[in-house]
């Protein structure tokens, strides 16, 4: 049954129901939902709905129990749905597997309300999942700002509406100096089994490790790392291609930033970028943010490393922020209009720009919306082992973003519940979409 916005008995973002865990889950309750017995579902068509595992653009539908997908399907629904979508784009909340901060904050020397604010803000960008990135420090400096950021984390996580804080990514200290780029030169160690033992130890607290796996101790480090629930990723390395297969033998399942920070590729000497193009146990980052990488190279990484492309942010402070200075793990950088973040001596430090941009720049460089928006959604889910995430398909959380044209966010969704919209959403020909009580 489709309402006007006039007829609706409240609006999404009104809180009206805490569900038994506690989390505050505005609109869910509406009268134009299906009763089956003692569950309540959604049913949501969309004209364009991306993010079924047919890997297609299309006339879709989804139906949501509680704060999961039941079932979804392409189409049109077999009974009159709920919600009807007739502009924009459907997907999967996105999900940033590299993001150092936000919105003025620098996640390394972030409180608990600092973490929470970000976290609440990124819901604007269409994102539903992230991983902040802590940068090279000594290992007692990051063992205390990944154990800062885990209370944070469990914090906001338990009180919701918020895009969900997952484990921490560790970038460094075991980097190459060759390819530190914004990383400090005198910090960069081998990863011995002393500094990484009180990482191991932090292992229900961080994703992924990057590190080069040409220094001296690395793949054992690897092979730790990896037996202990953490997994590791290629980067900011000066590895041949053989180095770089042999840390996968020894687990490494990812790379960092693709291009940027490491060995590029050469016919004779194929380095950390042949071996990420061809060897299929690595899915790669990409920064796809107009700057980091030329749309031809995006081109190539998303034919060579088809289904193992995710992109990625990787960005700092001034992300959401107009141009000025801010901080990148206690350095100072640089935005002005028009370029990325700078270090002092011209090195790019990050990025500013939120994923559902990345999206657009990945289909003004020619990559299929399809293949683009799975690089924001699926594919990071797997590489992460999150399977619940990321895709619309029975058993997985309801989270959604509506895209608008422009690839831009229009409305967040978190576990079935709509957490944010655009204001503009209810003005002019859009407002059909904010018919719903999803
Ligand atoms: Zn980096």
């Amino acid at each position: 049954m489709r309402n006007s916005l006039d007829e609706c008995p409240n609006r999404w973002y009104d809180p009206v129901r805490t569900s038994e865990d506690g989390w505050i889950s505005p609109g869910m309750s509406t009268p134009s939902q299906t009763n089956r017995g003692s569950t309540v579902t959604t049913l949501v068509h969309a004209q364009r709905l991306v993010g079924l595992l047919d890997d297609e653009s299309g006339e879709g539908w989804i139906e949501i129990d509680g704060e999961r997908i039941a079932d979804a399907g392409r189409g049109a629904p077999s009974r009159t749905p709920d919600v009807v979508l007739d502009e924009g784009i459907l997907a999967p909340g996105l999900i940033d597997a590299q993001i150092n901060g936000a919105f003025s904050v620098d996640f390394a020397d972030a409180d608990a309300d600092e973490v929470r604010d970000v976290a609440v803000r990124m819901l604007s960008t269409g994102v539903t999942a992230m991983v902040p990135t802590f940068i090279t420090a000594t290992v007692d400096q990051l063992v205390e700002q990944v154990t800062r950021y885990e209370g944070a984390r469990e914090t906001s996580n338990a009180v919701g509406v918020a895009t969900r804080l997952l484990p921490a990514h560790v970038e460094g200290p075991f980097l190459s100096p060759r390819r530190r780029g914004a990383h400090r030169e005198a910090l960069l160690v081998d990863p011995t089994p002393e500094r990484i033992a009180p990482l191991l130890e932090l292992h229900d607290a961080i994703s992924y490790v990057t590190m080069a796996p040409e220094r001296d101790g690395a793949l054992q480090a690897i092979a730790d790392f990896v037996a202990a629930g953490i997994r590791v990723a290629v980067g900011h390395s000066d590895a041949t291609d053989d180095q770089v297969r042999a840390a996968a033998d020894a687990g490494a399942t990812l790379v960092t930033h693709l291009y940027n920070a490491q060995s590029p590729f050469h016919h004779r000497a194929p380095g950390v970028v042949g071996a990420a193009l061809t060897d299929p146990r690595l899915t790669v980052g990409v920064i796809v943010d107009g700057h980091h990488v030329e749309p031809a190279a995006v081109r190539l990484a998303f034919a060579a490393a088809a289904g193992r492309v995710m992109l990625v942010t990787d960005a700092v402070a001034a992300l959401g922020m107009p141009p000025g200075v801010y901080e990148l793990g206690g350095d100072q950088l640089e935005v002005i209009a028009g370029s990325p973040p700078l270090r002092a001596d011209g090195t790019i430090a990050g990025a500013d720009e939120p994923l559902d941009a990345n999206l657009g720049h990945a289909v003004d460089s020619g990559i299929a919306l399809v293949d683009a928006i799975r690089a924001a959604t699926r594919t990071p889910a797997d590489a992460l082992g999150l399977t619940d995430l990321g895709r619309l398909e029975p058993g997985a959380r309801a989270d959604l973003v509506l895209l608008g044209d422009d690839l831009r966010a229009r409305v967040t969704w978190l576990g079935g519940a709509r957490v944010w919209s655009d204001d503009t959403i209810h003005e002019g020909p859009d407002a059909t979409v904010a018919s719903g009580q999803l």
